[in-house]
């Protein structure tokens, strides 16, 4: 039995995309300028698995933008140039991530023939209007065709979601996730919209017809979705965008609610609601035991401790344990 999960991650980003989402400076937010030849797919994918246990499952992922709208003859030359590693069992997959207006029955026989295993899809809303307002060039109904084929064809299946697009409301966010859900995602990941340097969105934003979420409020839209997918085993890769050069030093971002601990800043979000029943006001008893599942006791604790300082208000001890009979948010809680 394979022992962790890793991804070799290799940027391609498109560097002449005919779409305009208004989001989208891709290049800054890959942080790579231009892409990678296949010698330094090869010498990065090598580079990795020197660090990756042997008994590691591994796949490589094709990131970065729209994997499937590049020269075929280019998909071609990277997919070949990591068949060997899937060949000789080293890697056991390969995922990508595309628009849904780039899938066709033609290109997922061609994939599948280069043993890609998942693909990601940049849904990033459910509500035609948003995917309007987001120039994403494409509508509801190509997302459900292409989910849908794509299921088909037994691939696994990611729908990555944006919250906070122009024209974006909570419950839109709400609808998006039920119907990532409902198109059979296996994974998703939940992406804040930021407003960065030369884009669509900053004219917007510096024009005063757009404005990012708050953080908290970007939060707490998260913290609302995050439960769903969790309960619908719908696997959760990433919160909020990878913190790449341009974003840690901010020179690439313009404003909106980017903040490296995001994932962590909306799980503890939501052990914080949930222990909010806990607490009273003016009583103050010994002990509260809190079992959580395994990898939920740090997000239980919350960031930055916070959900334990909040506790202790009301316990003198506060214990968190794992256990491995729970699952999700699930808990108990033992009171003395
Ligand atoms: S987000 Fe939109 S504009 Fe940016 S690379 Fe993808 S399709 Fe092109």
């Amino acid at each position: 039995m394979k022992s962790r999960h890793y991804t070799i991650p290799v940027f391609v980003p498109e560097e002449a995309c005919p779409n305009q989402c208004v989001f989208c400076n891709q290049r800054r937010i890959a942080g790579a300028e231009c892409a990678p030849s296949v010698e330094e797919v090869i010498s990065k994918v090598d580079e990795h698995l020197l660090t990756i246990p042997a008994d590691g499952e591994v796949e490589i992922g094709f990131f970065g933008g729209n994997f499937t709208g590049i020269p075929i003859k280019e998909q071609q030359a990277y997919l070949e140039s990591v068949q060997s590693y899937i060949l000789s069992g080293r890697v056991q997959g390969i995922r990508l991530s595309t628009r849904p207006d780039y899938i066709t029955k033609e290109i997922l026989d061609f994939l599948e023939k280069y043993h890609v295993t998942s693909i990601e899809l940049g849904a990033q809303s459910l509500d035609d209007e948003v995917l309007k307002l987001a120039g994403r060039g494409h509508s509801v109904t190509e997302v459900q065709e292409a989910s849908r084929m794509i299921k088909q064809q037994g691939f696994s299946l990611g729908l990555q979601m944006m919250i906070g697009l122009p024209g974006d409301t909570a419950e839109k966010s709400l609808f998006t996730a039920k119907e990532i859900i409902r198109l059979g995602a296996d994974c998703t990941r939940i992406y804040p919209t930021l407003v960065i340097k030369n884009t669509e969105l900053e004219q917007l934003y510096l024009e005063g017809t757009y404005q990012p979420l708050p953080l908290e409020d970007a939060i707490q839209r998260v913290a609302e979705i995050v439960p769903l997918f969790i309960d619908a085993g719908v696997k959760i890769l990433r919160i909020g965008l990878h913190p790449s050069e341009g974003l840690l030093d901010r020179t690439s971002l313009v404003a909106g609610p980017f903040e490296v601990a995001f994932g962590e800043m909306v799980f503890s979000e939501i052990w914080k609601q949930i222990f909010s029943f806990l607490v009273y006001p003016n009583v103050r008893r010994n002990l509260i035991t809190v079992t959580t599942a395994n990898g939920m006791r740090n997000p239980a604790i919350g960031y930055k401790a916070m959900n334990k300082a909040m506790l202790l208000e009301s316990f003198r001890k506060v214990v968190f344990i794992e256990s491995p009979d729970l699952k999700g948010f699930e808990y108990h809680v033992d009171t003395v």
